[in-house]
């Protein structure tokens, strides 16, 4: 019943994502998308609520007091020129849903509207997040801080995201971690500078951002830690023939658990700081907390698990050996309740021709999207199930 209602909607559900391709925005600053999705929601009679600016938050109250479920899409587009060849193109110049947040989106109010038809028999509560600035500083925390988990108090969480590099049809899922920490870290060296004709009498802040450079890629193998450390900036030097001063590095640290997030940061601390002495220059290390690690309940994947295996349109369900290591602030949802964030396959028939997240060329296959409402739906109503009194 659930598919069949799902797939009643692929017009409407085509015609939702596509207005929300035409207008990706960025970080609390998604007003058309946030305006676009409540008018859906007004026209739907499925009163809402605005939180964080361009958040909205719908609760669909079952036929009795249950427990409630959250269920979480993210909204934000990308700074990226739209290079795809999808005959549906961004209309703001170089913006782009190259993430999938507007099939995020288009998912959840598919969701919502089903949940609302049948709210009758559900087992509880459900909450759906359309959240804001995944992509930038983060929308879940601000709304957790709002109170999107009171009022009723979410016992439970699940959040979907799309996945280009696998077919149609066919759901990732993955226990214990699977999206990463992506904290940043910005190294100032203070060197001395000189003429370059003179290396040997000044102290030339390149070599030791080099030295350090070397030393952090070879963290992971050296220490053998499950995690990525990455310098992607240095900037420093204004000519040929001047030994700069002072050099800035920056890169990203990629962890899966606390306890490499932790070392992480000392580590690259250590690093910078020791380097920097052999050569005689100082180091300041500056390591920027961002999300923690994605960490999946068991549990609530084999709630979702059971629930795709009930739907037809569900082809195969992966069980992933590793984890991403790409972030997602969902993290903060499920640091505080047990949660499942699971991949919709969204390749079209013709896997040479996909490209991955956050490519200019990303294109989404929107067969895809009655699947992604129906996984939502049946989730949410087999987790009111599961724990109802
Ligand atoms: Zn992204
Ligand atoms: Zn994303």
């Amino acid at each position: 019943m659930i598919e069949e209602k799902a797939f009643e909607m692929k017009d409407e559900l085509i015609s939702i994502r596509r207005a929300l391709h035409k207008i990706p925005e960025t970080e609390f600053e998604e007003f058309k998308t946030a305006e676009y999705i409540r008018s859906k929601l007004t026209e739907y009679g499925i009163p809402y609520e605005a939180v964080c600016g361009t958040g909205t938050v719908v609760t669909i109250n079952g036929k009795n007091t249950g427990k409630t479920v959250l269920l979480r899409a993210d909204i934000d587009g990308l700074p990226i020129k739209d290079e795809s060849d999808f005959e549906v193109k961004s209309e703001r110049v170089g913006y782009m849903h190259a993430c999938g947040h507007d099939i995020h989106a288009t998912c959840l109010l598919g969701t919502v509207k089903l949940l609302n038809e049948i709210k009758g028999t559900l087992n509880g509560n459900v909450k759906c997040v359309f959240q804001p600035a995944e992509e930038g500083s983060g929308g879940a925390l601000p709304m957790i801080n709002e109170g999107v988990m009171e009022n009723p108090r979410v016992d439970g969480a699940f959040g979907l995201h799309v996945e280009p590099l696998e077919k149609t049809g066919n759901i990732q899922i993955k226990d214990g971690s699977i999206m990463a920490s992506p904290d940043d870290f910005k190294i100032t060296i203070q060197g001395t500078g000189g003429h370059g004709a003179y290396p040997e009498k000044s102290v030339n802040p390149l070599t030791v951002a080099a030295r350090i450079l070397e030393r952090c890629h070879a963290i992971p193998k050296k220490y053998d830690l499950p995690c990525v450390v990455t310098v992607c900036e240095i900037h420093g030097g204004t000519a040929r023939n001047i030994i700069p001063a002072s050099v800035i590095m920056t890169g990203t640290a990629r962890s899966l658990d606390s306890d490499t997030r932790a070392k992480l940061n000392s580590l690259i601390r250590e690093i910078a700081q020791t380097t920097a002495e052999e050569y005689g220059a100082a180091a300041e290390l500056d390591f920027s907390l961002l999300f923690p690690p994605v960490v999946n309940d068991a549990g609530m994947n084999a709630i979702v698990r059971k629930g795709a295996e009930k739907l037809s349109c569900v082809k195969k369900i992966i069980t992933l050996e590793k984890p991403s290591m790409i972030g997602d602030d969902f993290a903060y949802f499920a640091k505080l309740v047990p949660s499942a964030y699971f991949r919709l396959g969204v390749g079209n028939a013709d896997m040479d021709a996909v490209y991955p997240l956050h490519s200019p060329k990303f294109k989404a296959d929107e067969n895809a999207l009655p699947i992604g409402v129906s996984v939502l739906v049946q989730t949410a109503v087999d987790f009111l199930d599961t724990f109802k009194g």
